[in-house]
This record gives C-alpha cells, sequence and structure tokens, in this order.
C-alpha cells in the first residue's frame, strides 16, 4: 500500500560479531510483532560491520554502510570484536567499525541509562535498599574534551626524559549542544538535571558550569538544575544514587561515571545504550542505538547470551528516534514482567530462578507483549 511504504521506518540493522547475530535475532521478532499487532511498519536494511565486514570485504566498515546509516532513520548496532583479528593492525580492528560510524555521523550525545529492575534488585554489589527504584540517565559528550583536544603527544625533553601531554578542550557550542540533549531528555523524565564537571580546578569546568547554566536559564527554566564536581558525584553514586534523575558531563569524567552508574545495576547483558547526532534541517537527528556489553567471544554461538540490552536499545531507538513512547514503554514492562516471572540467562542467574537461553528469553518477551497488548 502506498501509504505504508510514505512511512515506513527507515532502519539500519548492523548485527556485527560474536554475540551480535544471535541477540539480534531476537529483536527482529520483536520488529515483527510490532508489525503484525502494532501496525508500524519498518523498512530493514542489514548489513554486515567488524570481523563479519573484514571476512567479506577486507575492511572494518565499507563506506556504502556509512552512507545506509545516514539514509536511515536510526541504525540499530549489535557489538562488534573478535579474537580472531587480534593480529591486524589498528586500523582495521573490527571495532573501528563503531568508532567510525560514531565519528561520521557526527555522534556527540552518549546516553546511558542505568536502571534496576525490581526482580534484579540483588544482581547489584550495593545494598537493595540503596538501588531498588534506580533509574539515572548519564549524557555523556562523546566527541570533544581530553580524549581529542590538541596538543597531544609524548615528546622526549632535552635531558632525555619524556612528557605525556593531553588537553582539555570544549567550546560553548558543544556545551551547548550536550546541554540541550540532556534538558530535553529531563522534561521526559524527572525533570531533574546535575551538571558535573570540575570548576574547581580545570578552566573548561568553569566554561562548561556557565554555558549549562545559561543554556538551563534561556530555554530550559522549568527544568530543576544542580551542579556537582565530578569527584563529588562518584562518591554519591555510591552513596545514593537515586538522587540523579539526568546527569550531563564531558567526556572523560562521562566515560568514568557511566561505568560506575552501569556496575549499579549488577549486570551488563541488561543495559542499552543511544549515541545522538545534531538535529537537521528536516528535524531528523542520525542516532545509533547498541548495548553497552561487547561482543562476548567466550559465548558466542552457544545461545546463552542476555538478548535484553538489544532489546532495550531498540526500546530506545522506538523512544528517541521515532516518538513511539507507548511502544517502548510496553517492550520495557514486558522485559519487566518475564525478569519478575523468574526467567534468567546464565548471566543474571540466581537461586531459584529457570536458567533459560537467547531465544526462549526472547519468545517470553514477545508473549508478555501479546499479554500487554489484549
Ligand atoms: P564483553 O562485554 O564482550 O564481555 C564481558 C563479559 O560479559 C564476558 O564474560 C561476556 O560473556 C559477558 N557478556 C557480555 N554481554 C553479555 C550478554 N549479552 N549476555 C551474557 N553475557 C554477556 O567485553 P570484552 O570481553 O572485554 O570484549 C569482547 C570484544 O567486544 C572485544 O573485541 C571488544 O573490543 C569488543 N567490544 C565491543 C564493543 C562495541 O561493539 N561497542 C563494546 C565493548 C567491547
Amino acid at each position: 500500500m502506498m501509504t505504508e511504504q510514505n512511512t515506513a521506518i527507515k532502519l539500519l540493522v548492523l548485527p556485527g560479531d560474536g554475540i551480535g547475530p544471535e541477540i539480534m535475532r531476537e529483536v527482529r521478532h520483536v520488529i515483527s510483532w510490532l508489525e503484525s499487532r502494532r501496525g508500524l511498519s519498518f523498512d530493514i536494511t542489514e548489513d554486515v560491520v567488524g570481523g563479519a565486514s573484514l571476512a567479506e570485504y577486507g575492511e572494518p566498515i565499507r563506506d556504502e554502510v556509512i552512507e545506509k546509516a545516514w539514509a536511515a532513520d536510526a541504525v540499530l548496532f549489535g557489538s562488534v570484536g573478535d579474537p580472531k583479528w587480534a593480529h591486524v593492525g589498528f586500523e582495521k580492528r573490527p571495532e573501528v567499525a563503531i568508532l567510525k560510524l560514531r565519528q561520521e555521523l557526527g555522534l556527540f550525545a552518549n546516553l546511558r541509562p542505568a536502571k534496576v529492575f525490581d526482580a534484579l534488585v540483588d544482581a547489584s554489589t550495593l545494598k537493595p535498599d540503596v538501588v531498588r527504584g534506580l533509574d539515572i540517565m548519564i549524557v555523556r559528550e562523546t566527541v570533544g574534551g581530553i580524549y581529542f583536544g590538541n596538543p597531544r603527544g609524548i615528546e622526549t625533553l632535552p635531558d632525555g626524559s619524556k612528557r605525556g601531554v593531553n588537553t582539555e578542550v570544549y567550546t560553548t557550542s558543544e556545551i551547548e549542544r550536550v546541554a540541550r540533549v540532556a534538558f530535553d531528555l529531563a522534561r521526559k523524565r524527572s525533570n531533574r538535571v546535575c551538571s558535573v564537571e570540575k570548576c574547581n580546578v580545570m578552566e573548561s569546568g568553569l566554561l562548561w558550569k556557565e554555558v549549562v547554566t545559561d543554556v538551563h536559564a534561556k530555554e530550559f527554566p522549568d527544568v530543576e538544575l544542580s551542579h556537582m564536581l565530578a569527584d563529588n558525584c562518584a562518591m554519591q553514586m555510591v552513596r545514593n544514587p537515586r538522587q540523579f534523575d539526568v546527569i550531563v558531563t564531558g567526556n572523560l569524567f562521562g566515560d568514568l561515571l557511566s561505568d560506575l552508574a552501569s556496575m549499579l545495576t549488577g549486570s551488563l547483558g541488561m543495559l542499552p545504550s543511544a549515541t545522538l547526532g545534531a538535529v537537521r534541517e528536516n528535524g531528523k537527528f542520525p542516532a545509533l542505538y547498541e548495548p553497552i556489553h561487547g561482543s562476548a567471544p567466550d559465548i558466542a554461538g552457544q545461545g546463552i547470551a542476555n538478548p535484553i540490552a538489544q532489546i532495550l536499545s531498540f526500546a530506545m531507538l522506538l523512544r528517541y528516534s521515532l516518538n513511539k513512547q507507548e511502544e517502548a514503554n510496553m517492550i520495557e514492562q514486558a522485559v519487566s514482567n518475564v525478569l519478575e516471572s523468574g526467567l534468567r540467562t546464565a548471566d543474571i542467574m540466581s537461586e531459584g530462578m529457570a536458567r533459560v537461553g537467547t531465544s526462549v528469553m526472547g519468545e517470553a518477551i514477545v508473549r508478555e507483549l501479546d499479554k500487554l497488548q489484549k
């Protein structure tokens, strides 16, 4: 039908290596369910990246795939990395695929939710009372800061010793655009943003604080804004993590704090992420959604990987790129219900629960969606 073709959602699906294809298969079942039961229409292109692309084309990602990513409404990525390619030079490693996609699409804001499902409250190394109900969103700037600033390098001094240099650099516009993403997100959540830097010892942190304060006053006065030093934030996240809603921070602190936050939930196989680029003239923005875990080569091909992080990444795609809040909520609720029912993949297994493989977990989530739809 013409109308369906016109409104079909264009997705680029890149399963990648290791467990990527296994867990992506379960997302495809969720997509089929949305098409048959919710009337959504997807126009899906699938391609190879990482080790799979090296094997077929001799490079970790082709320009053609980057072009397809630009043409899509969103990219759903699995994971890349395969020990088979450990011997190749850095520029040919499978992992280059994801780095290049982020760089070429200008993906500057990484969104990492750290949410604790009630059924998994015991999986955290922190006390259940501290993490129960935890739902944090960390927004990390990913293309600026100390990882990319100049001057950088290792130089040899006249006395023969060496000096390593990296430079933390942020411009007003880089801070403004990531702050807007954070404030926008907060409006869809509990309306609170905590901006994190080290303005006590870093000029870049001072500018960060000034610019975030300015964007807040001019564009988002309805959102509650607080500021925190990065070292205190790390401490508060372990002491009382539920005080946070959205945290916005630069590349380096975001790298550390998002790993810290994800471990509050205790399970790598459960955590999705999104990376967003700048809004274009047509109102759309490039976006890539992927689990935070890697390709898990140690368990690849065994049918035991947890598909939930990949499925929740797809739920984020529905929420942020397509504004399909209802469907995203349904998927998150279905995951929660399945966990409540006692099903567990090996990585989140605990005493008295029923251990299942990748496909049984995926099927259970689709069955739960069916129940929620009725
Ligand atoms: P990893 O996340 O792949 O695995 C760490 C541990 O967690 C392993 O024991 C693995 O079995 C387990 N695990 C991860 N995801 C799981 C899931 N869904 N279900 C059950 N268990 C799961 O990290 P690693 O072992 O350090 O890296 C493996 C490869 O992945 C490397 O080549 C690395 O470069 C790559 N990697 C890629 C990405 C990405 O594609 N964005 C991210 C991280 C690592």
